[in-house]
């Protein structure tokens, strides 16, 4: 007898951004926004690719972590993120980015402290195929680590990309959230 085991493959990484550090974020918890989300893309690996489970319920898993920006003081983690951006401002602009960019990562518990639900993606064609994780923890970064993100250009190559996250939205129905709490 032979069983597949199936799993979910990381597409992409992103972030969303707000003009200005009180709002970025797409999840707002208790009330509270933050300067900024990271989403990282996963795709359930039995639909083959991303475009295919995008049309499933249990297509995609998105696990985001909200980004908090204060003072001056650079998070040398995600730095190694941050530091590259000017490198890439222009459209179709390329850097490179070090193997131990994620390392921030390893500052949060992964293993409690999430929320989880089931919507869908914040950008078209916000198909409701997401499992989405979200850390309550944000990452901590300077005033300036989360601005150089605005100074990226958009499609044009002109005008800046000061904003990108999406209004919160009202559920159509009633959500059910899990929050993983300490065991
Ligand atoms: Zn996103």
């Amino acid at each position: 007898m032979f069983n597949a085991i199936f799993g979910f493959i990381f597409e992409q990484m992103h972030l969303h951004w707000g003009e200005k550090d009180d709002h970025g974020s797409e999840h707002v918890i208790d009330g509270k926004i933050f300067s900024g989300e990271i989403h990282l893309v996963h795709f359930n690996s039995k639909y083959g690719d991303f475009d295919t489970a995008a049309n499933h319920r249990d297509g995609l898993v998105v696990v985001a972590f909200f980004i908090q920006a204060k003072g001056d003081k650079k998070n040398k983690m995600f730095a190694k993120i941050t530091d590259q951006i000017p490198n890439a401002r222009e459209l179709h602009a390329k850097s490179f980015l070090a193997a131990d960019c994620l390392k921030w990562m390893s500052t949060q518990e992964l293993d409690k402290h999430y929320f989880m639900y089931h919507g869908s993606l914040t950008t078209p064609p916000y198909s409701e195929a997401v499992t989405w994780i979200i850390y309550r923890k944000p990452i901590h970064v300077s005033k300036q680590q989360i601005a150089a993100f605005r100074k990226l250009r958009a499609a044009d190559n002109i005008h800046q990309i000061t904003k990108n996250r999406r209004q919160l939205q009202t559920p159509h129905k009633r959500l059910t959230v899990i929050f993983a709490g300490k065991p």
